[in-house]
């Protein structure tokens, strides 16, 4: 009988096109095992959204294994800690698992194939996360992309993503260590229950990122390329909270995504604008494998001198969607009361947040963190230096997104901004994104009292823009000098 095989489930919760869990399975028995380590990755453990999503996922998996005569074992502590103890508890010593590239990854996998060799065996990483792994996609002078669009030009040009593997056939080790009930892990929230009702707008799982593709590939996609700037339609996917938790493999979109463009050539420029943000995670993932520092510092250091301000009023008043710009309160309500803002929406609150209220992008991004379903280290860091200016292939500084002109062009009639800032639904299309142009008459009709009952806007959004830009040409100033 061969020694059983330890599965670490990383951020990779899933059976389908696993290939580290595919080699596991060759080798003989498998342990599938979930750690929760919050001291891995310091600041950056789980949030409070993620933590709800982990929660169903998990219980999903455990499912998914029952089903196949097996059983997910939990623990929680620290990752090297808990993993020797459990091959100590079952003789295993081999330990299979998916890459990951967050900054402290790395260590950790270091000082797993030490253990794993001290006792014999080994520490077997395999992809499964991204579909290029950054050390194939570099420039003609072998150095890390800065840029995105030669980078996805690059990955297009080289090898073909290979086909998504099935579910291995797996037996299951005999005796089975002792595992934590998934409430133990404490990852729901109770007093208050923030997130009640969040069970019919999310299907954490496998299956359900199988069916949340599906229904995109089948319904939106085709209208992908000019529906996904528009908050209140339903053109984009809404996978990314499966992709974090490794639901579905990017390889697995790819191929249904490629599949659908050969059944229906007209869908062809939307599939691959859609492949395109698959792009955009892919190139984040790179970034931060390569310059570990992302999630903290600013990539283009200049910005470290940056005179941002520290208001805690309009940082407040920014989290709770109460800033008086109705397109960046919807935003940020939405992102509140469901775990999701749509991308149009958070480029227009980040770009709020950095340019109009002057305040750091770390701020922006603790936040997201925390409030994010599918809070993600490199996409998220990479978003938010990429809005604030200080990223690699950023939006210039200059370019401060007009939350008025936003909310007119991207919400004309005004469903999204009406549905998540109830309080002004009342107003006409006209002044429902700057309801301090209203006159008094409209205001009084729509029952909206400005600065009671919705609040008038804490910053004067063309002072505002003069402001940033002058800090801005001031920063320039400063290092061309
Ligand atoms: C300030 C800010 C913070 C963000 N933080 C995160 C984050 O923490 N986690 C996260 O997954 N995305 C983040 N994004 C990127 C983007 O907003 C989301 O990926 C997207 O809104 C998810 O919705 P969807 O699945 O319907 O996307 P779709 O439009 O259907 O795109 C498909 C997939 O492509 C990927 N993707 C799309 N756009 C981007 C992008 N700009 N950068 C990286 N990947 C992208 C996602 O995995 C997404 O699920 C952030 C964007 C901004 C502006």
């Amino acid at each position: 009988m061969p020694k059983p095989a330890i599965y670490w489930f990383r951020a990779d919760l899933r059976l389908s096109d696993l290939p580290g869990l595919v080699a596991a399975s060759n080798a003989g028995p498998v342990i599938p095992v979930y750690i929760l380590d919050d001291q891995l990755g310091d600041e950056w453990k789980f949030g409070g959204a993620t933590r709800w999503w982990l929660h169903h996922s998990l219980d999903r998996l455990n499912k998914d294994l029952m089903a196949r005569d097996g059983k997910l074992i939990l623990r929680r502590g620290e990752t090297t800690a808990t993993l020797a103890t459990l091959m100590q508890e079952t003789g295993a010593t081999q330990i299979y698992a998916s890459r990951q590239y967050q900054p402290w990854a790395q260590q950790s996998e270091h000082e797993l194939k030490d253990l794993a060799q001290g006792r014999g065996g080994d520490f077997k990483r395999y992809p499964g996360t991204l579909i290029f792994e950054p050390e194939e996609i570099k420039t003609g002078g072998g150095t890390p992309f800065k840029v995105f669009t030669p980078f996805w030009r690059a990955c297009l040009k080289g090898r073909d993503p290979s086909q998504p593997l099935p579910i291995p056939t797996l037996s299951f080790s005999e005796s089975m260590p002792k595992s934590l009930e998934l409430e133990e892990l404490g990852l729901l929230p109770t007093r208050p229950n923030w997130a009640e009702g969040w069970e019919t707008l999310w299907c954490p799982g496998e299956a359900g990122a199988e069916d949340a593709l599906q229904a995109f590939l089948a319904s939106h996609v085709s209208d992908y390329g000019e529906g996904r700037d528009f908050p209140a339609q339903p053109n984009t996917s809404r996978l990314s909270p499966h992709l974090k938790f490794g639901e579905i493999s990017p390889r697995q979109i790819w191929a249904a995504a490629q599949h659908l463009k050969h059944a229906e050539p007209a869908t062809a420029a939307s599939v691959d604008k859609f492949l395109a943000e698959i792009g955009w995670r892919e190139f984040c993932n790179h970034l931060v494998a390569q310059f570990p520092a992302m999630p903290d510092r600013a990539f283009n250091s200049k910005f470290d001198h940056f005179p941002w301000g520290d208001n805690e009023e309009y940082l407040s008043a920014w989290q709770q969607g109460m800033t008086g710009y109705p397109i960046v309160d919807a935003g940020m309500r939405e992102l509140w009361q469901t775990g999701f803002m749509h991308n149009r929406v958070r480029m227009v609150v980040a770009s709020f947040l950095t340019k109009h209220l002057l305040t750091h992008w770390r701020h922006g991004e603790e936040w997201f963190w925390d409030c994010l379903l599918d809070a993600d280290l490199a996409s998220n860091a990479c978003s938010w230096q990429w809005v604030g200016g200080s990223g690699a292939d950023a939006s210039p500084y200059f370019r401060i997104f007009n939350p008025i002109a936003q909310g007119e062009k991207f919400d004309k009639t005004g469903e999204y901004t009406r549905k998540w800032v109830p309080e002004i639904a009342e107003l006409p299309d006209k002044y429902l994104h700057k309801p301090w142009e209203a006159p008094a008459l409209t205001l009084e009709a729509a029952g909206v009292a400005l600065g009671e009952t919705y609040p008038q806007p804490i910053v004067d959004h063309k002072a505002a823009r003069e402001t940033a830009l002058i800090a801005y040409a001031n920063l320039r100033a400063q290092f061309s000098e």
